[in-house]
């Protein structure tokens, strides 16, 4: 990954627990990094191929001083998201803040936080068999959930399946599912993530009586970028879905080259084993 570094921005802002800290303000240094992949900017020699660091300083400038925290920490975070959601080609980015002239008793040079924050690949499963008198049928409430997912800064939906109908899985006295599968860039670890998923559900009827019951819309992270998490909350990649046509045939269709991380299959040859 290539990099654009922007050292020591000169940026007067209002930063700290203190009272005084949060009138008078201070002059902060913020550093950014930028990662990018920048072969086309370097063949072409064209600025629309590259990250313009005049508006990633500008537009720094603009949040880092509007935006007051009492933490460093926090002021680095929402300024390393705010990049990436407004600049999205951007892979990762490092914003550190330097706070010279923090309250520290002893004579001291400098106090920096470093955050670092970038965009993940994810491939959530969809799901509904059940209609809802205001938002309509099970399409109609996955073509909403699909709506809401991209309307979220920080998602941006990059694919999505078509929709395939399938016998219920599980408890089979239910209506017919209708399946697909998105795939989105987040910036968003995958426990944010399920959050956002849960309450996409939940402004779509959910309503959780059943395991395995029919449901208006069901959001299932199945793999986020090749990470591997077995935790109480969160099993990724998806622990079921080696078993599931209705997750490994749209999987198929948006990316048949992505291999699983745990038995680097793809999903055809996943497909192959279920039929056998
Ligand atoms: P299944 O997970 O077998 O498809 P389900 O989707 O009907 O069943 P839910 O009631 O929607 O199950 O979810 C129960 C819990 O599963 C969630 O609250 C979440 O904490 C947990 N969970 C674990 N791994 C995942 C994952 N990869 N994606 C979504 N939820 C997950
Ligand atoms: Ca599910
Ligand atoms: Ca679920």
């Amino acid at each position: 990954m290539d990099k654009i570094k922007i050292f020591g921005l000169k940026l007067y802002s209002y930063h700290g627990c203190f009272d005084f800290e949060k009138e008078k303000g201070q002059e902060f240094l913020v550093d950014i990094t930028i990662e990018k992949d920048l072969d086309k900017a370097e063949s072409s020699d064209d600025l629309n191929n590259t990250v313009n660091y005049g508006e990633v300083s500008n537009l720094a400038a603009k949040i880092f001083k509007e935006e007051h925290f009492n933490l460093i920490e926090a002021a680095a975070e929402n300024l390393a998201n705010k990049l990436l959601i407004s600049f999205a080609s951007i892979k990762n980015i490092e914003v550190t803040v330097h706070k010279p002239n923090a309250p520290i008793e002893i004579p001291f040079e400098d106090v920096t936080v470093s955050v670092s924050r970038g965009w993940h690949e994810a491939y959530i499963a969809v799901g509904s068999n059940l209609s809802d008198a205001e938002i309509g049928t099970p399409e109609d409430l996955i073509e909403n959930g699909k709506k809401m997912l991209a309307e979220i800064p920080g998602i941006v939906l990059e694919k999505a399946s078509s929709l395939i109908v399938t016998k219920p899985y599980g408890v089979t006295d239910q209506p017919d599912f209708i399946n697909g599968m998105f795939l989105i860039k987040t910036i968003f670890n995958p426990y944010e993530l399920l959050d956002e998923l849960h309450e996409i559900e939940a402004a779509n009827k959910r309503e959780r009586t059943l395991r395995w019951g029919p449901r208006t819309l069901d959001l299932d992270i199945i793999y986020y970028d090749d990470c591997i998490i077995d935790s109480a909350e969160l099993t990724i990649p998806h622990i079921d879905m080696c078993n599931r046509d209705f997750v490994l045939k749209p999987l198929n269709e948006i990316n048949p080259y992505k291999r699983h991380p745990i038995n680097l299959m793809r999903p055809g040859e996943m497909l192959d084993r279920l039929k056998q």
